[in-house]
Parts: C-alpha cells; sequence; structure tokens
C-alpha cells in the first residue's frame, strides 16, 4: 500500500498589508520530509509513505499569488509522479487566503482529487482555527482537526486523519464526511479550551467518537480575522454512517450556537493603559502581558511598537519587550556593534498603520545564526530592555529567551505579541494580563470590517435564528 504526504500550512489575516512570500515558507521536501520530527509518526506495517512537499509558515498576511502556485505546482508534480498510490494525507492549516483567490485549501485538496482520481481516499488534518467550504469536503474522505487551544495536540491529531487512512486501506471500509456550519466567528481568545465553555464542548467530541458508525468529531472554530465568504465556525464529523454522522455534525454545532453569548477571555483583559495600571500595582511577577493584536501566530504582522511607547512614556523600569520585528534596526544595531549607543526607529518596518518609537537605545546583544533573516539584537532603552527580530516570529518558548541569555521568571514584565499565552509561559505568568491594543487581530471583532463574509454571522450580527442542517459531501452523497 502507497500513500503520499504533503500539504500546505499557514494562517492569513486579510487585514494585514505584508503578504507572504516563498521565503516565509519552512518546507519540506522528498526524504527530509520523512525524516522530519513532524512526521516520524508515518510509520505502518506494509505502507509505504511516498513524501512529496509540505510548506509551513508562521502565520500573517494574505500568500503572495506567485508563492502559492509555485508550491502548488512542485506539489502536483511530486503527486504525479508518485502515482499509483492508494491513499493521500494531506497536513493543513486551513486558513490560507491567497492573493486574488478564495478557498486556497479547496483550489489544493481539488487539484490533488484530479491529479489521484475518485477512487484514491484523501483524508486532511487541520487546525482548528481553519476555515472549511463545501468545496473542500466535496473532495475529502476523512478529517480531522485540533482539540486544543492553545495547541498541544497537534501531532495526535495528525495521527488521527492519517490511522483512520491506513485503517481505510486495511480494511476497504470507506469513510466519508458530514459538516453543519455554525455561523459564529469568535477570536481564538474567546474560544480557548482551557476555558469554559470551549472546555466542555471539546471534553464531549470524544464521546461522539465513540458512538456507532461516527469515526471523528471535530468543531472548528474558524478563522475570524479572514474576510472571505468561506469564514465560519462548523462541525466536521468523519464516520462510516451518513445518518449518525449527519445527527453528530448538527448536535455538535448547536452546542456551540447555543454556547456563543458565554465565551470570553480568559486572563484579565482590557485597553493598554488600564493593563499597565494593573501591571504597575502588582506585587508578584512576572506580570505577562499579551500586545493581542500583533500577535504573530495569529496572523498578526509584528513590527508594533505601541506597548514600548506607552512604557516609555510612563518612565518603566524593569520589563523585557520580546519581541518587535524590525530589520533595518537589527541591521543598525549589528552596524553599530555590542555596547553602541545609537539612535533608533522601532516598529513600523513592515506596516504602514503601525507608529515608531524613535529613541536612543543600547546594543547589550547581538545573535547571529547565521542567516541575516534569523538575526536578533537585544537593546536598552532606559529601563525597558527589547529584543528585535529582522523577521517575523514569536517569542512563545523559554527557549528563545534562553537563547538570548534571559530568564522570562525573573522578570517583573514580560510583554509578548500574544493572544492567549503559550503552553511554556502561561504557567508562569503572576498574572497574565492581555491588552486590547490595535493591529491587524484586533479583538474588536463586531467592529471588524466585513465585506465579503457570509451574513449574518455572530457576533457582528445577533438578532437572528439559526438551526444547524448537516450537509454530506459530494463523495458521500453519490
Ligand atoms: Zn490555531
Amino acid at each position: 500500500m502507497r500513500i503520499a504526504v504533503g500539504g500546505i500550512h499557514t494562517e492569513c489575516s486579510t487585514y494585514s498589508p505584508v503578504l507572504m512570500a516563498v521565503e516565509d515558507f519552512f518546507v519540506l521536501r522528498d526524504a527530509e520530509l520523512l525524516g522530519a520530527e513532524y512526521f516520524d509518526f508515518l510509520d505502518a506495517a506494509g505502507i509505504e509513505h511516498l513524501p512529496l512537499l509540505h510548506a509551513r509558515a508562521v502565520p500573517g498576511g494574505p500568500v503572495s499569488r506567485m508563492a502559492y502556485e509555485s508550491f502548488k505546482a512542485e506539489f502536483l508534480e511530486k503527486l504525479q509522479a508518485a502515482l499509483p498510490i492508494d491513499g493521500l494525507y494531506l497536513a493543513m492549516h486551513g486558513a490560507i487566503n491567497v492573493e486574488g483567490m478564495d478557498d486556497a485549501e479547496g483550489d489544493w485538496i481539488s487539484a490533488a482529487r484530479t491529479v489521484v482520481g475518485p477512487d484514491c481516499p484523501i483524508a486532511a488534518s487541520y487546525d482548528l482555527h481553519g476555515n472549511v467550504s463545501q468545496r473542500i469536503i466535496d473532495q475529502l474522505d476523512i478529517f480531522a482537526a485540533y482539540r486544543t487551544a492553545p495547541h498541544i495536540d497537534t501531532r495526535e491529531t495528525m495521527v488521527r486523519a492519517w490511522s483512520m487512512l491506513v485503517e481505510t486501506l486495511r480494511t476497504g471500509n470507506r469513510p466519508g464526511v458530514a459538516w453543519a456550519k455554525v455561523p459564529v466567528l469568535l477570536p481564538g481568545e474567546c474560544t480557548s479550551t482551557e476555558d469554559e465553555p470551549a472546555r466542555s464542548i471539546y471534553l464531549s467530541l470524544p464521546g461522539f467518537d465513540a458512538q456507532p458508525g461516527i469515526l471523528d468529531a471535530n468543531l472548528m472554530i474558524g478563522y475570524v480575522w479572514a474576510d472571505e465568504p468561506r469564514a465560519t465556525a462548523c462541525a466536521v464529523v468523519t464516520g462510516i454512517d451518513r445518518q449518525a454522522a449527519s445527527k453528530a455534525a448538527e448536535e455538535i454545532a448547536l452546542q456551540y450556537w447555543n454556547a456563543r453569548e458565554n465565551f470570553g477571555f480568559g486572563p484579565v483583559t482590557g485597553p493598554l493603559d488600564a493593563m499597565l495600571d494593573l501591571a504597575a500595582a502588582a506585587t508578584t511577577s512576572p506580570v505577562i502581558l499579551a500586545d493581542s493584536a500583533d500577535n504573530p501566530t495569529g496572523g498578526g504582522v509584528g513590527d508594533r511598537a505601541d506597548v514600548l511607547r506607552a512604557l516609555i512614556t510612563r518612565d518603566w523600569q524593569g520589563a523585557l519587550l520580546a519581541g518587535i520585528t524590525d530589520r533595518p534596526a537589527v541591521e543598525a544595531c549589528f552596524t553599530a556593534g555590542e555596547g553602541a549607543s545609537l539612535a533608533l526607529r522601532i516598529g513600523g518596518s513592515l506596516d504602514p498603520a503601525s507608529v515608531p518609537a524613535d529613541v536612543t537605545a543600547t546594543v547589550l546583544r547581538l545573535d547571529d545564526p547565521g542567516s541575516a533573516a534569523d538575526r536578533q539584537a537585544v537593546i536598552r532603552v532606559g529601563g525597558i530592555k527589547i529584543i528585535l527580530a529582522a523577521r517575523r516570529r514569536p517569542y512563545h518558548n523559554i527557549g528563545d529567551f534562553r537563547r538570548l541569555g534571559f530568564d522570562p521568571k525573573t522578570v517583573r514584565l514580560l510583554v509578548v505579541k500574544s493572544g492567549y499565552l503559550s503552553p511554556d509561559l502561561a504557567p508562569i505568568a503572576n498574572p497574565n494580563l492581555m491588552a486590547l491594543t490595535d493591529g491587524v487581530v484586533n479583538q474588536d471583532i463586531a467592529n471588524l470590517a466585513s465585506d465579503r463574509r457570509a451574513r449574518p454571522v455572530f457576533p457582528l450580527d445577533r438578532d437572528f435564528d439559526y438551526a444547524p442542517a448537516a450537509v454530506l459531501s459530494a463523495r458521500w452523497r453519490s
């Protein structure tokens, strides 16, 4: 039996002016793919895995049409060359937006279906923040999505999708997919599975899996910062019984709809100034403040200096700000050298709407892993230390700080560009505060510009009725 493996994986805010290019993706192809830790579960007796191409990027703005088309062409060429195959496994995110194109995953998966033909089962794993469409569902036989946010079940989800595919090849039982849209679009920060009501809803999913005729039950929160027609929450159920799968999808959809008014932010959340007042009064540490609208792992640009400017205004003593993406500022620090003092403009290097801070900084540390895009500089402005990064990236892992000589536990105030905190940072936050800042992934959902979304949708609209209606994939209908 031969299973081909590939996919494309990122999340794109249509409010970001910063297009993603080929260089923004980490690409695994051929033997590298099978050798990567990310895919090292691909091992089953009697199955040969055929690596294609997997392209993955930190979330950001829309993907340039050229970048997308070049990845797709290479993926399809490798898929064609891998034929004949018995199954295809796609490791997707689900929230790609490509310049001038709606439903890029629908385009990718449909193109793959054309190559493999109607008889080859296709399985896809998704992030629960992906946006699904009928076009996507119609081409799939197997679907599984994360059940945790923060995502701590990435690998388990991939294994669920792939295992169902292996089982399909071994038994010859062909599964199918049913889905039910829910007209609700909430940000990940309100729907963390650490907090109610998302916690209970997600904990109910294994109970659906155990029902006769059901293989894998999912709730997709969807991606709220994409103004596109397909943006929606939905329940997606893989099963072997059409009726059971449809009924489960409708029940999960209704659970989410009924809970819609009960979602809220997990940490103490408010305007930036109010959060800084709380941080100033805190007697415990580290206070970890999330700059929520500029979170690169949600699609934020990562170049904003709003929190830095506010801290400078307050003459704040004892803060670490991690980090601000600003390649010109990093280059200037490298030119000046460690120990140098220099005038710097920080912020606004990518997004014209981002207001910079003009400062006099001391260069504390330079980090050069070898490529100019990976360089970092640590600077000090008064009582504030700032990590500058040449490329868009998060600082969500303890290892990111250790590399630069920091222990986040010993900082009075740590500012990170994040929504809900990462599994590394959440346990040490004492307390965690979230600032409702400006940026391309801001939390003011009801007031997002919305020209292309299907309406009505909660919370952009509030006064409308809804009853779930499951739809089968085209493959299951025929
Ligand atoms: Zn996600």
